[in-house]
């Protein structure tokens, strides 16, 4: 976003253009917790990049928050799309809802529909620390000094893709916006 904001600084943006993104899809369902064989032990799950799964991880929203969901509910997020292999963000509701609920009957053993649902996809949202990220990031703040200065980032793409890393960035982004004015 930040690439495509500052897209006339051609030279200020060019480490930027080198990080790249993947999209994801969030497939939440709801099922009446007596679909759910066995016990739900923790909050969910994540799965490894080889084992052919699509999903790359399952969250039990309604245990990891306990008003998400209506008493004798199951709340079940589920997340498709990973680094090289996001295509599947792009299909259709259908394909993505078959492909989630075919993981899910193997690996929960659920096997009905489920009562509510709903995709959301994510595209390019996922920025990918790979080899050299730190060295981009700082030559990116490097040509930001020299080139716009007062111009200062915060986000997903630089220092950390958690939320409380976002908040960090964003304060520490203040920080130096007060001390200049
Ligand atoms: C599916 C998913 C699940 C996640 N789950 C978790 C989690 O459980 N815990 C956690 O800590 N993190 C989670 N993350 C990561 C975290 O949510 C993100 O890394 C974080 O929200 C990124 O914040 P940001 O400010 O960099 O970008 P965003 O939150 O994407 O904010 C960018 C903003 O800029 C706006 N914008 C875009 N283009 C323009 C433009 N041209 N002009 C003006 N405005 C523009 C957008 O509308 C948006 O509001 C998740 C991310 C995804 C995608």
């Amino acid at each position: 976003m930040t690439a495509k904001l500052l897209n006339e600084y051609h030279q200020t943006i060019a480490p930027l253009k080198e990080i790249p993104s993947t999209s994801v899809a969030t497939v939440a369902m709801a099922f009446p917790l007596s679909s759910i064989k066995g016990e739900l032990g923790g909050t969910g799950f994540v799965v490894t990049k080889k084992s052919g799964y699509s999903i790359t991880a399952c969250t039990w929203t309604h245990k990891k928050w306990k008003h998400s969901a209506p008493d004798g509910y199951a709340l079940l997020r589920c997340y498709v799309g990973r680094f090289g292999d996001d295509e599947i963000v792009s299909e259709s509701d259908e394909v993505i809802l078959s492909a989630v609920r075919k993981d899910l009957k193997k690996i929960m053993n659920i096997d009905e529909h489920p009562e509510y649902q709903s995709i959301k996809r994510w595209n390019k949202a996922m920025p990918q620390y790979i080899v050299g990220h730190q060295q981009r990031i700082e030559k990116f703040q490097s040509n930001l000094a020299n080139n716009l200065p007062g111009i200062h980032v915060a986000g997903a793409a630089y220092e950390g893709l958690g939320l409380p890393d976002c908040i960090d960035q964003g304060e520490a982004v203040v920080k130096k916006v007060l001390e200049m004015i």
